[in-house]
């Protein structure tokens, strides 16, 4: 904690001073960092160029000093090999995931293990997205700092709402990499719904559509807000469609008209770069009804709206399909959607507010910065977190189950698939086998019944377990989820007090594309599911009715007649024979057999026993 001192008084402020925590939109193109003055949240500009947003880019100089924003964008095309950029998409990939994209980037990604997650070579170096991204993180860190003229060691950072688990925790890893305490990863949707002012009235619940169409992403999110938690009902995007393929599409345009040949382009590096950034800024100027006219070499260049909107008409066709998609998912119908928010640089473009117009029946409301509204809204969010706005807490929802394995290969889901976050959530399981003392314990994410069909998490094992019979021991294991996503197991054996606590960190990613297979694979399957599921549990409940069955002859061997033994030890049989043939009818009828058969017996054991137990007893006198 930090202590104010009036300087001319000397005296000791009551209040201590608050540290100033931010809130940073790590984009994929830009990045932004705000924070909260006089109660409202603004973004900060970088001194060196005076502009609130930071190119994310990343250039290698040859002395091996690292530059970060619109001084490395400068050698996008000439030094494609030591220039860096969407980084983000790399976050948390493994190799495999991002094969398609390497024909797309002029820097070299590393392919030794296909499940490993990527790295990037500059010269002889070696960079994971992570360690790119912490670069990124602390230029805006030094932005804040330089403009606050204080240190800056907390912030909030805002991902996309389909970021999966890997995904958030590089993020966050970022973050600390970048001396950057980063105390909540948010959703971008809840931080532009935010900043919107969405979600701070408890008593209010509303249905927010975000289109966000950034540089080279886009996404539409559909929200359910109610008593400050921010349900996403539905996300839904395309993470290769943005304003770059808007640019490219003029170019090509430009090119034909002046017959200038793609072998052309690719040799006249200069030719390239100049037309690449005439192309961005013809998009800019005529989206404020100008026509754009410019002499780029010998070559001149126009481009109007109206021959504009033609070249993007099929590629914003492909974001509406996007929303319908996701209000199909939701099972809202447009009309009950209160909001529709623009967010990204590239909704600036009418035909997109038309088109939002069209599909959802009502204006899009751009009254605030599209490429700002990310960024304020986490300040929004920092302010929260600093205690400075009462009552409002924000949760988010988990996208798919969480849970663990049982015997027979069984899912147990422990956290159910969109579970509010921050959530704790346990159960009591025990052992299987006599003198059992070690337990593992195999965490899984997904939806189907049979864990080897879920993706594993991690696996850990609870040692030095007291030695008991089987059933005995109380094993908790409490699920721990916090507001980032990120998950904490903990077992706990309560008769021995015995326990072993875990973060689960996922080795790699799985893309949206896997995450919703995942979701409709379990729709799909889930007749069968619960039939293998129903068998399997019949053949663990008979497993442990043949152990008890054999306990309860072995120590009662004297009261039971040798008729009453075998029959017992015969029912037992079958019912071994009944688990071998895998038909749960058959095991249940043989389970209630020897129920059946072994119940008065069991009233005759305890009889028995009580009697001689009460013997035992003596009364003092
Ligand atoms: P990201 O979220 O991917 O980091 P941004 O939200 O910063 O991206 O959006 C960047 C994109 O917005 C770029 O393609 C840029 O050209 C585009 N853009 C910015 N201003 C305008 C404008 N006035 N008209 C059209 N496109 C714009
Ligand atoms: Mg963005």
């Amino acid at each position: 904690m930090k202590i104010s001192i009036d300087i001319k008084s000397g005296d000791i402020s009551k209040e201590p001073i608050k540290d100033i925590i931010v809130g940073i939109d790590l984009g994929t193109t830009n990045s932004l960092v705000a924070y909260i003055s006089n109660n409202q949240p603004i973004t900060v500009k970088n001194e060196d160029y005076q502009h609130t947003l930071t190119p994310s880019v990343l250039h290698f100089e040859q002395n091996g000093n690292i530059v970060v924003g619109q001084k490395a964008k400068e050698y996008l095309i000439s030094q494609p090999e030591r220039t860096i950029f969407s980084v983000k998409r790399l976050m948390g990939k493994s190799y495999k995931d991002i094969a398609m994209l390497k024909s797309s980037i002029g820097y070299e990604i590393i392919d030794e293990d296909k499940d490993a997650l990527v790295k990037i070579r500059v010269d002889e170096k070696f960079y994971t997205p992570l360690e790119l991204s912490a670069e990124i993180l602390k230029s805006l860190k030094h932005t804040a700092e330089s403009h606050l003229k204080t240190t800056i060691s907390k912030a909030v950072i805002t991902v996309p709402a389909y970021f999966n688990d890997a995904q958030r925790q590089a993020t966050r890893d970022a973050g600390k990499l970048a001396g950057l305490d980063v105390l909540r990863i948010i959703n971008e949707p809840t931080a532009a719904s935010l900043a919107y002012g969405i979600g701070l009235d408890k008593s209010q619940s509303s249905n927010i559509a975000v289109y966000d169409l950034g540089g080279g992403t886009f996404d539409i999110s559909i929200l359910h807000i109610e008593d400050g938690i921010f349900e996403v009902l539905a996300t839904f995007g395309d993470t290769f469609l943005g304003g770059d393929d808007f640019d490219r599409a003029i170019m090509q345009y430009w090119s034909s008209l002046n017959h200038i040949s793609d072998q052309t382009l690719h040799d006249d590096i200069s030719l390239n770069q100049s037309l690449r950034l005439a192309a961005e800024n013809a998009k800019k100027t005529v989206t404020t009804n100008q026509v754009y006219s410019a002499i780029i070499d010998k070559y001149t260049v126009q481009l109007d709206l109206i021959t504009f909107e033609k070249l993007i008409s099929p590629l914003v066709a492909k974001t509406i399909d996007a929303c319908a998609q996701a209000m199909k998912d939701t099972h809202l119908s447009n009309s009950d959607i209160d909001k529709v928010i623009l967010v990204g640089g590239s909704t600036r473009i009418p035909l997109v507010k038309k088109e939002l117009n069209v599909f959802f029946d009502q204006i899009p409301d751009d009254s605030m910065n599209p490429d700002e509204v990310v960024a304020l809204g986490a300040a929004i969010q920092a302010d929260i977190l600093a205690g400075n706005r009462k009552d409002i807490l924000l949760l988010d929802v988990t996208p798919l189950s969480l849970g663990i394995e049982t015997v027979g290969g069984l899912m147990d889901s422990i956290i159910s698939r969109n579970s509010k976050v921050p959530h704790r959530a346990g159960r009591q399981y025990t052992t299987s086998i006599d003198g059992q003392t070690n337990l593992r314990i195999s965490v899984y994410q997904g939806e189907r019944d049979l864990v080897q069909h879920n993706r594993k998490l991690g696996e850990f094992i609870l040692r030095n377990i007291p030695p008991m019979v089987a059933g005995l021991p109380k094993i908790e294991v409490q699920f721990n989820l916090d507001a980032d996503g990120i998950l904490t197991v903990k077992a706990k054996e309560l008769r021995s007090s015995v326990e072993t606590t875990v973060e689960i960190k996922s080795t790699y990613g799985i893309s949206e594309e896997e995450m919703a297979l995942m979701l409709i694979d379990s729709i799909k399957n889930a007749e069968e599911d619960i039939k293998i599921r129903a068998l399997l549990e019949a053949k663990n409940e008979a497993n442990n009715v043949i152990l008890a069955a054999e306990k309860f002859v072995a120590q009662n061997k004297d009261i039971f007649t040798t008729s009453e033994i075998n029959e017992t030890i015969k029912f037992n049989n079958l019912l071994k024979e009944a688990v071998k043939s895998n038909i749960k009818d058959q095991i249940e009828l043989a389970m209630k057999s020897l129920n059946d058969y072994t119940t008065p017996l069991a009233h005759k054991a305890l009889d028995v026993n009580i009697g001689k137990a009460l013997k035992q007893t003596s009364i003092k006198s």
